[in-house]
């Protein structure tokens, strides 16, 4: 199937799994939608108190329409895109206490690697997190000068590779590895958001061809490099849910090693509008499924509201778990 055959699938999952949803609100029974009693939770969640579209009580109620358990929040905190921390963490905490015994809401944060506190306040609130996403989404600057984001736009990345990197992405590629590599140390995250978001323009842009060693060698080895930390991957639906990309993140080829590697996953759908809280769920299950993964994981409140992961497996027979 070329790329562009999987995009038009994607589209007709999409609105067929919507078509799905809307007929089992109807019927007020969504616990018997296959799909949207295996996945009943998202932990890449964000609101208006970043770059979302809703607000964190919209994205809870949805939540509750979808039938989910659980849901975490992670709003931005990066060098471009930051919240007022505190207002975030309040209003995460009353949604706690609201949805108690209903969802179990989580209260993270998307922590770029390169995003620096700016007071002691800010890093408290940072250091209380119940959870934390690690995300690269900028490279710096070989040459001293401002950071690159690699999903801001296609002419400002073709821009910043030119200035940067003589134009040659698999050097930029490289340099966004080397800097992923450093993601736990730099975030202490629980896990690790949208691992090759540096491809996020690359269905359009062609620039690197993602089975070219001059690629997948730095991926890999950073990949193996943050198994090794224990640290588990996301499956981003975030681009396919979005319409963006053919590929979720990361690839299939580099789900497959993650799998090889002993990766665990968590499947989100980094969901800004809450019509796509659970967008792409389907494709991340059945993707994950054919790249040998047999579970995925939640977060969740243990004893003492210690925050944990819990084993999801993925298959039909054990959803009501
Ligand atoms: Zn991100
Ligand atoms: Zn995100």
């Amino acid at each position: 199937m070329n790329l562009y055959a999987i995009l038009i699938t994607t589209g007709a999952a999409k609105a067929a799994a919507d078509a799905g949803l809307r007929k089992a609100q109807e019927r007020g029974d969504l616990k018997k939608e296959g799909i949207y009693k295996m996945i009943r939770g998202n932990f890449h969640t964000h609101t208006v108190f970043c770059d979302g579209k809703n607000t964190a009580e919209e994205m809870a109620e949805q939540a509750l329409l979808l039938g989910f358990t659980h849901l975490g929040f992670s709003g931005h905190m990066d060098p471009d895109i930051t919240m007022d921390l505190a207002a975030y963490d309040k209003k995460i905490r009353s949604l706690q206490d609201k949805y108690r015994g209903q969802v179990d809401i989580l209260r993270g944060v998307e922590l770029d690697g390169l995003f620096t506190p700016r007071d002691e306040n800010e890093k408290a609130l940072l250091d209380d997190m119940e959870y934390l996403i690690g995300s690269t989404h900028f490279i710096e600057s070989p040459s001293g000068g401002e950071y690159g984001c690699v999903d801001d736009t296609p002419d400002r990345l073709e821009k910043f590779c030119r200035e940067e990197f003589g134009g040659d992405y698999y050097r930029l590629a490289k340099a966004y590895y080397e800097l992923e590599a450093e993601i736990y140390e730099r975030t202490r995250c629980t896990f690790v958001g949208h691992f090759d978001l540096v491809t996020r323009f690359n269905d359009q842009m062609r620039v690197i061809d993602e089975n070219d060693r001059r690629y997948i060698s730095p991926a890999l080895e950073t990949m193996e490099y943050l198994v090794s930390k224990g640290l588990p991957f996301e499956i981003n639906c975030g681009a396919v849910n979005r319409g963006r990309k053919a590929e979720l993140y990361p690839n299939r080829f580099l789900l497959r090693s993650l799998r090889g590697m002993g990766g665990e996953i968590l499947i989100n759908s980094d969901a800004h509008q809450k019509e796509l809280l659970n967008g792409g769920f389907d494709i991340a299950v059945r993707t994950a499924v054919e790249c040998g993964f047999t579970h995925t994981l939640f977060l969740e409140h243990g004893a003492e509201g210690k925050v944990r992961f819990r084993h999801i497996p993925l298959d039909d027979t054990s959803a009501e778990t």
